[in-house]
């Protein structure tokens, strides 16, 4: 099974990537989490990103596409993969598409996680006022908003071009943890049937 999680950030992509994960045994294949190793190692990919990630922008096109091309290969996506946080624009779907094809892969479904954008910069501000410690660099409200803002410009185009390829299901975000798991497999369980 491949899949793109698909949704702005805090919508709780990554919560239920992980989730499916353990139900389905497949991998999560994180951009972000991969770009942050990469600060973290300082790495050249990583020096270059850390600017750019801190403010909330999205790093350059040919970097992600190129991380995601050399992850897709290796075996342990052999059974299928959870894209979280890729693609996110029109041109990384493009090229995610070239790439699957010369792999001789295919993409099975895209969910999209929708959510009011006014209640999650409320619950991210909480959450970042409970654990405070635990908070990311690039989870401060000002990056958050340009986050959003970035998402609605760049990314949200992506609700239209997998919709018109019949590939889209959309979720309820906005219900619990639980819920939304709930109707990701029911959208998975339908695919299968
Ligand atoms: P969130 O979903 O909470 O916004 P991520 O962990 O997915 O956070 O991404 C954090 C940052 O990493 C983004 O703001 C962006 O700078 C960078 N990033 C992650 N994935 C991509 C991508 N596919 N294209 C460009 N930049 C990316």
């Amino acid at each position: 099974m491949r899949l793109i999680l698909l949704g702005p950030p805090g919508a709780g992509k990554g919560t239920q990537a992980k989730r499916l994960v353990d139900r389905h045994g497949i991998v999560q294949l994180s951009t972000g989490d991969m770009l942050r190793a990469a600060v973290a190692a300082e790495t050249p990919v990583g020096l270059k990103a850390k600017d750019i990630m801190g403010r909330g922008d999205l790093v350059p096109d040919e970097i992600v596409i190129e991380i995601i091309s050399q992850r897709i290969d290796e075996p342990d996506c052999a059974r299928g993969f959870i894209l979280d946080g890729f693609p996110r624009t029109v041109a990384q779907a493009d090229a995610l598409d070239h790439l699957l094809k010369e792999k001789g892969l295919a993409l099975d479904v895209v969910v999209e996680i929708k959510v009011d954008e006014a209640i999650l910069l409320s619950r991210i501000a909480q959450r970042a006022s409970e654990t405070p410690g635990a908070v990311r660099e690039d989870d401060t409200a000002e990056t958050l908003k340009r986050r959003l803002a970035v998402y609605r410009e760049q990314t949200a185009p992506l609700i239209d071009y997998y919709g018109r390829r019949g590939l889209l299901r959309t979720v309820d975000g906005m219900q619990s943890i639980d819920e939304v798991t709930a109707d990701i497999d029911e959208v998975l369980a339908r695919m299968a049937a």
